[in-house]
Order: C-alpha cells, then structure tokens, then sequence
C-alpha cells in the first residue's frame, strides 16, 4: 500500500528514545534524560513579545513562500555581522525550520546516480533525507584520534565523479567537534577542483565554548562561496525549536529551486514565528552568552566525569551541546551476565536497569560511543552520571 520511499523510510531515532523517555516517566519513573536536542531555557522574552505583538496587529496572513523580506533582510545582516558574507534577497530563503532547508535543498540538488558524502558521526537526518532524494550517501568515518578532521587521503578515497556534494556540521551534533581552518581549505579545494557543492549546516555556529571562533567555509574563498549552500537557523541560537525557523544562504538558482519546492509543499513559514525571528536576529545577544555559561558548566562537569571513568574518553566538545564518550571498551564486557555487544546494549541496560536515557553512537554512524544531550538542568546531569558510574563500575 505505502510507496517504496515511505515504506522504506524509519522515524528518527532520537524522536523515538525522546518518545520512549517520556513513556517512562509518565509511569511514574524516575528516568536521568539526555535525549533531547533542544535547548531546556525558554525563549527570550523579547522574542515572544515580538510573537504576540505580531498576533495583536493581525500579522496572521500568508507572508511570501519563501520568507518576508525584513526577515531576509535580518539574515543578511547576520552573515555580514557575524560571518562577512554578503548576500542578496535572492539568495536567501526562510523555511519551516533548518531541517526543511535541508529537505528542500537535497531535493533541489540531488537525484539518481549521485553521491553525498557524509562524514560519520553524522547528524541522523542527513543519510534518509539524502536517499529520500534518490540519491546514495556515501559515509566517511573520521575518528576520535584525528580530532574528527577530514583528511585528504579521505577526499581521495572517497570522492568520485558521481560525487554531488559533502555535507558539514560544525560545530557538530553528535560530538561538538568543529574543522580546523586548514580542514575546511582541503575541503574547498577539492570541492572547486571536482566541481561538488558543499552543504555546509552551521546551526550551532553561535554556541562554541572557551574562545572558540566560528568560521564558515563560504567565507574563506569566492570559489568557495559560490558553492556553498550555508543552512542555519534561530532553533538552537535562541532556544526556538518549537516556532520552526530556518533559513539558507546560498547561490540564486539553487535557492529558487527550494523556494519553488517551499511554494507547492507548505508555502510560508508560519507569519507570527517569523516576525519573532526578527527580533531574534536583531534584538540584543546576551540572551545567548547566558545560555552559553550554564552550557559550559554542564559541559567541563560532563567530560570530565566521563573521563573519570576507567575505559572511557571523552572529547572535549567545541560547540553544540552533546557529550560523544567512547565506551568502545565496554562492547566485550557484560551486566549481570548478559552481553553488552553494541551502543545500542549499552543504551538499553542503561535505560533498562539504571534508568538513563542516552543515543547509542550506531545512530550517528559510530559504533562503540554514545550521545548525552546536556541541555538538561545540572541535577539531571549529576544523577544520571552516577547511574551511569555505577553501571560502568559493575560490567565486567
Ligand atoms: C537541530 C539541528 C538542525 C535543525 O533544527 P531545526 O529545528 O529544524 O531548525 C539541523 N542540523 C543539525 C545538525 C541539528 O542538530
């Protein structure tokens, strides 16, 4: 009954352990969450008085499929404030949130025959989202040793005539590991020498740690930029997942082919969450260095209570808001009797016997790790890394 695509397509599998979490707890138990991929803070209030004001002058009719002008124009200013990148209107679209610029973007690129290469850990919506397109993703594996960097023996292997497009996110969900600088000149280089575009989904450009500089690929070449589609958004900067906002700069025939898929799908994004967004992107940013110092403290006690444990590492993450620690030590070791083998084990004794929700690192294209969310209040944090010490301390 259902189509090859549908039927072949599963649900995403961090919605689904949020889900399973949330059944749980609703039972009465007392489950330690790190699931979740959105900030816990609430939306600023200037952002949602921008909301309400919008709802009070009937700003409640459809705005341009693909997103009002002054919200471009606060994109705009944006990449030229944050990023030195100069865009045209043109150039920009506004979507249902980040995931449906990319949705809209591999639907516009790719097609039968091509390939995208993903390096692993990857995001868990990029390779269905790219097949959904018809189009193979091909994975590279980048390792924990190597600072999760693509190298040019990578490319090498990797890249093919078929080669469409690489897709990047840094900082990253799962790890929170950025490219280095000469990384992403490799990366450019060889994307301008074999004629790919580079996806490059910068969504946690604004929460980095310690000093840490974003720097977007677009940015550091002309060759560069004229083959890069950079996909951003306001979810994850100003605690926004729910109003669903995102946007993509990029060159103008590939954002009209999006907007012309935006205009016979949902057309506009909802007219209420994008006058919020403007005042997101214009409105004062401290809003976001609070969030960012209680992220840290959540970070530091994180990595290095994982350190702690015998067996495991721990990078130490750049950006974003997930811990990845490797416990590929533990894949040969059992509870109780019965054999850990896979993340997935892992997670489920976890969640089973010491009530602890976690993402097993398979989900990312990582055997062996596992991804915590710490954007979760520091109490969460602190007892579920004692369940978590203590399931650690009692496999053998
Ligand atoms: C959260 C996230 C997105 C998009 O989120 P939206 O809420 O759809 O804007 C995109 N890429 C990555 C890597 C993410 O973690």
């Amino acid at each position: 009954m259902l189509s090859k695509r549908a039927a072949s397509l599963k649900p995403s599998p961090t919605l689904a352990i949020s889900a399973k979490e949330k059944a749980l707890k609703a039972q009465g138990i007392d489950i330690a969450g790190f699931g979740a991929g959105e900030p816990d803070f609430d939306t600023p209030e200037h952002i949602k008085k921008a909301a309400i004001d919008a709802i009070n002058g009937g700003f409640t009719k459809y705005t341009p499929a693909a997103g009002m002008e002054q919200l471009k124009d606060a994109v705009i200013e944006k990449f030229k404030r944050d990023n030195g990148l100069e865009y045209k209107r043109d150039e920009i679209i506004i979507s249902c949130g980040g995931k449906h610029s990319l949705f809209n973007l591999f639907q516009s690129l790719f097609g039968e025959g091509d390939e995208v290469l993903i390096p692993a850990p990857y995001w868990v919506s990029y390779p269905p989202m790219v097949e959904l397109a018809g189009a193979t993703p091909v994975i590279m594996d980048t390792s924990e040793k190597e600072d999760y960097q693509i190298t040019e023996a990578m490319l090498r292997k990797y890249i093919t005539l078929r080669t469409k497009a690489i897709i990047l996110n840094y900082p990253s969900n799962p790890v929170g590991s950025v490219y280095y600088r000469e990384s992403l000149e490799l990366i450019g280089k060889y994307a301008a020498e074999h004629n790919f575009f580079i996806v490059s989904d910068e969504i946690y450009e604004k929460l980095v740690y310690d000093d840490y500089k974003h720097v977007s690929i677009a940015s550091m070449d002309k060759a560069f930029r004229d083959r890069t589609i950079v996909c951003h958004g306001v979810s994850k900067t100003y605690a926004m997942t729910g109003w669903r906002i995102g946007f993509a700069a990029g060159p103008k025939d590939i954002i009209q082919a999006m907007s012309n898929i935006q205009s016979q799908s949902t057309s506009n994004p909802t007219s209420i969450s994008q006058m919020a967004s403007i005042a997101a992107l214009n409105g004062p940013q401290d809003c976001i260095a609070d969030m960012l110092v209680e992220f840290k403290k959540r970070k530091d006690f994180l990595v290095e209570g994982f350190r702690s444990i015998d067996g495991v590492t721990c990078y130490d993450p750049r950006g974003a808001f997930y811990v990845f620690p490797n416990f590929s030590a533990f894949m040969k070791k059992r509870y109780k009797g019965r054999p850990v083998k896979t993340s997935a084990g892992l997670t489920e004794i976890l969640l089973e016997e010491f009530h602890t929700a976690v993402v097993p690192g398979i989900e990312f294209g990582k055997e062996g790790y596992l991804r915590l969310s710490f954007a979760t209040s520091m109490e969460i944090i602190q007892k579920g890394l004692d369940r978590i010490k203590k399931a650690a301390a009692e496999m053998k």
